[in-house]
């Protein structure tokens, strides 16, 4: 009888085994195709602002041109320099969070004189586009954040609908309580996301109008360093959008008591 058993028991432990060693392989092959993918995206993105430059820079240090001509040149060169050292700027925090290197300081936080503050700091930048911002919290709601980090997601979000939305149109915020979690989200109603396009946007150098979102100054990667923020402080994100009606990103954060 026993030595009946022993074979079985011994290999659907080494089967188990190899399919675990399979499994291995193929997600350090996946992590390394990712990686490689990465690198080579971030040349490619490294590369575009530098030709930029280097091309106007060229063209602009002649001295057969055109004062105005040469005005707009430097112009480009200065807003190309910028996007750079977003980019800059961004790959840093993103290589931070990869080693679990970014100190996220959570306290309680009362999120409805919280999102004031933030309502003020952005007010400038929606009525220079004529947007309206509207907010909405319920009072009682506490919530563990850090400060910094929360507000560098919810600035990255509110800046979005802000480009991605024409003038005229409403942004709104509004937090509330659901189930023992609070929940924000961030409404607009601009372009909105192709339905093909929404499993992709925490991607990172993900952009669903290439052209459109360079001209805006975007780098791509806003929203990956959202998703990995929110999910620092042990949260969620969503979207939801229409195409051409907007778009609502929902941050889920666990609720605190004051
Ligand atoms: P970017 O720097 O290009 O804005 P993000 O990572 O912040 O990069 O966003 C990725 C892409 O998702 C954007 O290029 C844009 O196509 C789309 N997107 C993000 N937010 C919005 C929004 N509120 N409305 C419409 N499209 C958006």
């Amino acid at each position: 009888d026993f030595s009946v058993q022993l074979p079985d028991r011994g290999d659907d432990e080494l089967g188990e085994l190899s399919r675990s060693i399979t499994i291995l392989a193929q997600d350090l092959k996946r992590l390394k195709e990712q990686r490689n993918e990465f690198l080579s995206s971030i040349s490619h993105e490294l590369r575009t602002p530098l030709t930029y430059i280097k091309g106007y820079a060229d063209v602009a240090r002649r001295k057969s041109i055109e004062e105005a001509d040469r005005e707009h040149y430097l112009q480009i060169i200065y807003e190309e320099s910028e996007r750079l050292s977003a980019m800059m700027k961004d790959l840093f925090d993103l290589a931070k969070l990869d080693r679990h290197a970014f100190i996220i300081q959570r306290t309680n936080i009362h999120l409805s004189s919280y999102l004031a503050t933030v309502y003020e700091k952005m007010m400038p930048a929606f009525q220079e586009k004529e947007i309206r911002l509207d907010m909405n919290c319920d009072e009682t709601l506490y919530v563990m954040v850090d400060p910094v980090r929360f507000e560098q997601i919810l600035f990255n979000l509110l800046d979005n609908a802000i480009k991605y939305s024409d003038p005229h149109t409403k942004t709104s915020v509004i937090a509330q309580q659901e189930k023992g979690e609070v929940f924000i989200a961030i409404r607009d109603e601009g372009a909105g996301i192709p339905q093909e396009d929404l499993p992709f946007v925490f991607d990172r150098f993900y952009r669903v109008d290439k052209s459109r979102s360079r001209h805006l100054g975007g780098t791509g990667l806003g929203l990956s360093i959202v998703k990995e923020l929110v999910e620092a402080h042990g949260g969620r994100i969503e979207v939801k959008s229409e195409r051409n009606k907007g778009t609502a990103f929902v941050i889920w954060l666990k609720e605190e008591k004051e």
